[in-house]
């Protein structure tokens, strides 16, 4: 199975980071009531694990967006989905990512919610695959320095599958995945992946 994929995070270190960047954000955020905006749908698992270690008044909020095709796609502009239901002016605002790839889609995000005011935007993200960025962009906090690698799980997907694993596998035969998907199949919801994996 490891020609196909590879543990690159088991769950249990996914909880412990994400643990020590909810210590950071209460801390930095003290007397203050950020709005953690979530990116459909990757984002939504990493949110919810990270707001049960923030012990703040916070509210979340959710957007949903498509890339445009052909050359919009890679100037990084979007298409709002789905806005958000809450007016940021003036709040600290938190943009919650599963991943930052080449940065075009956050750079976009960052400018959008800017425009409307607010008092503070930053970056959390679960994992930063900073050697792909395009575009700089400030992080504020990240979970794991990710290799370039096409990764899947804890809201990851592969052709909408898989964001239900609770670790993080990298892809190493792409098409090998899409001819064989049943290799993932059968330890979904174990926790940790089969030791002939994590060997
Ligand atoms: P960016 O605009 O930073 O290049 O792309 C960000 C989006 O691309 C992410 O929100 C995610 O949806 C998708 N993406 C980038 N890399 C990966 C990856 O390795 N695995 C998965 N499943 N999606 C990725």
């Amino acid at each position: 199975m490891q020609d196909v994929v590879n543990v690159l995070y088991r769950s249990e270190d996914i909880r412990q980071r994400i643990r020590e960047i909810g210590h950071t954000i209460t801390e930095d955020y003290e007397n203050r009531k950020p709005v953690l905006v979530s990116v459909l749908k990757g984002s939504s698992i990493f949110l919810a694990d990270l707001v049960r270690e923030i012990d703040l008044p916070l509210t979340v909020d959710f957007m949903s967006i498509s890339a445009y095709g052909g050359a919009a796609e890679k100037s990084g502009v979007v298409r709002i989905l789905k806005d958000l239901d809450q007016d940021v002016g003036e709040r600290d605002v938190l943009i919650v990512e599963d991943i930052i790839d080449t940065g075009l889609t956050a750079s976009y995000l960052i400018s959008v919610l800017e425009a409307r005011d607010p008092r503070s935007v930053e970056f959390v993200t679960l994992l930063d695959k900073s050697v792909r960025r395009i575009t700089p962009l400030p992080i504020r906090y990240s979970g794991f320095d990710c290799p370039d690698r096409f990764v899947i799980g804890y809201g990851l997907d592969f052709e909408e599958r898989y964001r239900n694993l609770p670790f993080i596998l990298s892809v190493e035969d792409y098409p090998g995945l899409i001819e064989r998907p049943e290799v993932l199949e059968g330890f979904l919801l174990e926790g940790e992946p089969p030791a002939d994996l994590s060997e």
